[in-house]
């Protein structure tokens, strides 16, 4: 045997000449064949290839973890406050989108559309968490990009085709990942044509940017610069075919509710008046259909390709309350556990959320705001505090939050050594 010209398989004995591929290390062979059984009695035992380190073609396991609606909601749920419509909506959105690629290559008849989504609603209400949320749990490539910088080509500014620039950089340049991602598009309502519900002069900036994005979110092959930047001439390109991309865009559409509010009392034939409050707002925008949205600006064919069309409420005090403690990674849970680390417990009084809360509302920024307002609060303690192995504790309580007292302090008492070496029990092996 030593002395066979051709290698034999060490574990069924086939010689290279039967097999289609002969595996050697050192002295021993394995076939393909013998591989493939092993491999098999392997994913038996519910292994998979990734667990594996191996990714042989036939086996190649779609990149999308498909959850079905109401467990793609269970997650948002977990980092995303209230906004049930919203998550609802956006759950039935994405497991389509998802189960139409998975689906394109059994079957024709039936062509499924793509489904991307606009989210209307007010800044800081959760529109860029939610489009990441979900691109985390679905396990697929997520870029954001700002609409109002980009340009037409051969404009200054970022051309629409380095969105997907963006995203195949997050994806590693898997240009077959990237093509399955999603993209969330912020602040689109930035770029309506200001013509039909303004007084001031045609503008048609916007629209040549809305064309630009419209091939891409319709589904075109785009040629991408790998790094981005300006295209130019004798650059190589990146091919990307961008019909199974996620479109989530998202904007404030400020103003848009009087023009829903004009059509819905004139075909009612009824006198509303004026909108008298953010829920009475929202209430009013739940009503938004495409040609209201054609009205504000935005080109009928953009306004077709984005048939998915979800309202984000107004954060309320209580809502701000819960985005403070509940989330997985909500701010207070974020400073605890740094605090935590220094040995010092840290405490938040109800009241005092309530009133951080209040201070968010009058910013206007939505939950956004809660952060600087936090840090604010913090970023003396939180200097000082692990330098002072005293400190045991720290709470929050309303008058701080209002800038009328120091947060409540509590210290080891002066007889007790065991902080004074400046190491965190911890440390100290406690
Ligand atoms: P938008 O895109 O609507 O302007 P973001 O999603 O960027 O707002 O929200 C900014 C930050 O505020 C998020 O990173 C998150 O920490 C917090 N936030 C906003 N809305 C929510 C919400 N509904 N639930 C939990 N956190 C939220």
């Amino acid at each position: 045997m030593a002395n066979d010209v051709y290698k034999r398989c060490d574990f069924c004995g086939k010689s290279e000449m039967k097999v289609k591929n002969m595996f050697t290390a050192g002295q021993h062979s394995i076939c393909d064949e013998c591989v493939t059984y092993c491999y098999d009695i392997l994913r038996d035992q519910g292994l998979t290839p990734s667990d594996l380190h191996i990714m042989p073609e036939e086996v190649k396991q779609p990149t999308v973890d498909l959850k079905k609606p109401a467990e793609i909601k269970a997650v948002l749920d977990e980092y995303v406050i209230g906004q049930e419509d919203a998550k609802v909506t956006l759950s039935v959105a994405v497991y389509n989108h998802y189960k139409r690629i998975l689906s394109l290559e059994d079957s024709d008849d039936v062509e499924i559309q793509k489904s991307n989504v606009l989210l209307l609603g007010p800044t800081g209400t959760g529109k860029t968490l939610l489009a990441q949320t979900l691109a985390r749990l679905l396990n697929v490539p997520f870029a954001i990009a700002d609409a109002t910088t980009l340009t037409e080509a051969g404009y200054v500014g970022d051309d629409v085709e380095n969105v997907l620039t963006r995203l195949i950089q997050a994806a590693d340049y898997d240009v077959e990942a990237a093509s399955k991602g999603i993209i969330y598009i912020d602040e689109i309502d930035k770029i309506a044509r200001k013509s039909e519900n303004t007084s001031i002069t045609r503008d048609v900036s916007g629209e040549g940017v809305q064309q630009a994005l419209l091939k891409i979110i319709e589904g075109t092959v785009s040629n991408v610069p790998p790094q981005g930047g300006r295209k130019h001439p004798h650059q190589e390109f990146i091919q990307i075919d961008t019909k199974n991309i996620l479109f989530i865009c998202g904007g404030a559409f400020e103003g848009l509710e009087n023009t829903i509010k004009k059509r819905t009392d004139s075909s009612s034939m009824g006198f509303g008046g004026n909108i008298k409050n953010k829920d009475e707002e929202v209430n009013v925008m739940k009503k938004v259909l495409p040609q209201d949205l054609v009205k504000f600006g935005l080109v009928p064919e953009l306004v077709g390709r984005l048939p998915v069309i979800t309202v984000m409420e107004e954060l309320d005090e209580a809502a701000l309350c819960r985005i403070l403690t509940e989330p997985k990674n909500s701010l207070i849970r974020q400073y605890t556990k740094l605090f935590r680390l220094d040995d010092i417990d840290f405490t938040v009084t109800e009241e005092a959320k309530e009133e951080i809360a209040k201070l968010t509302i009058a910013q206007k920024t939505g939950a956004r705001g809660l952060r600087s307002i936090v840090e604010r609060l913090l970023t003396k303690l939180m200097f000082e505090a692990p330098s002072d192995p005293s400190i045991t504790g720290i709470t929050i309580t309303p008058e701080v939050v209002r800038g009328e007292a120091e947060p409540e302090i509590t210290r080891l008492p002066a007889s007790s050594a065991s902080k004074k070496t400046g190491k965190s029990k911890q440390e100290q092996g406690a």
